[in-house]
């Protein structure tokens, strides 16, 4: 599905992403894992065009090279990117957000149909979808920009640090609905401080460390290896 090969970015004189390769199988659940500046952020960012990509780092998906393709036509091609702090339009309804997101060409027919599946996921929403995104939690707004970002018609979900802000009982349910997305069959990328939730819903997962990719595994794997514990569970 998503294959990037030697990615880097720099910002400035400091290089943020250092000839980082990683893949995605279709349907497949990867979770990027990296602690606080290990460029989480930065990779998604290099994937979808929002940050130039330094050196001759690539990016096929679905076989087609994409890299340094504009953001926009990134989305036409089949990626929704929720950026961390999630951009939704808090002054507009659920309602709103999630048309809004059925703007791509790809997405505009059957957008009707897409919403009531979307909502099918995210139940607490279909109750809500006239409430001001601004009046909502933490946890129900990383729902909007997830559904809104299914709006899109994507192959590809790549997710900035969902649980971000999040208490432990909200990050639990957002999972819940993020694995209820994933058994849909939905290829996903997510990047994440919180170990145990991610990988309970990855298949597969990179360690990323000041920028370069320190280690891989099945995420069953990582979840029991004394070097990712004691990095992130602190035992
Ligand atoms: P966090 O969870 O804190 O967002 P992250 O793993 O997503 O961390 P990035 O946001 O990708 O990390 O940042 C990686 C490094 O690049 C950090 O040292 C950060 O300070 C730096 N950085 C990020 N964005 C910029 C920018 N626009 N200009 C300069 N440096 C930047």
């Amino acid at each position: 599905m998503l294959e990037a090969k030697n990615l880097s970015v720099r910002y400035g004189k400091h290089l943020a992403l250092n000839d980082v390769s990683i893949k995605v199988e279709p349907g497949e659940c990867v979770v990027i894992l990296g602690a606080n500046g290990a460029g989480k952020s930065t990779l998604l960012r290099g994937l979808t065009s929002m940050v130039p990509l330094a050196g001759n780092g690539d990016v096929m998906f679905r076989e087609k090279p994409i890299a340094r393709i504009a953001p926009q036509k990134i989305v036409e091609l089949g990626i929704a990117h929720v950026p961390e702090g999630r951009g939704v339009f808090t002054e507009m309804t659920v309602d709103e957000n999630l048309r809004l997101g059925a703007n791509p060409k790809r997405a505009r027919a059957g957008a009707d149909s897409r919403r009531e599946e979307v909502l099918k996921l995210f139940p607490r929403l279909a109750e809500r979808s006239r409430q001001r995104v601004g009046t909502m939690s933490g946890g129900e707004q990383q729902m909007v920009a997830v559904a809104r970002a299914l709006m899109s018609k994507p192959d590809l979900l790549l997710l900035d640090e969902p649980s971000l802000g999040l208490a432990p009982i909200v990050v639990g349910e957002l999972f819940q609905a993020l694995k209820r997305v994933r058994d849909t069959g939905m290829s996903m990328l997510v990047v994440e401080q919180n170990v145990r939730a991610s990988l309970a819903i990855a298949n597969r997962g990179y360690l990323l460390e000041a920028g370069r990719i320190v280690g891989q595994g099945a995420a069953e794997v990582l979840m029991d290896d004394p070097g990712v514990r004691k990095a992130f569970l602190g035992h």
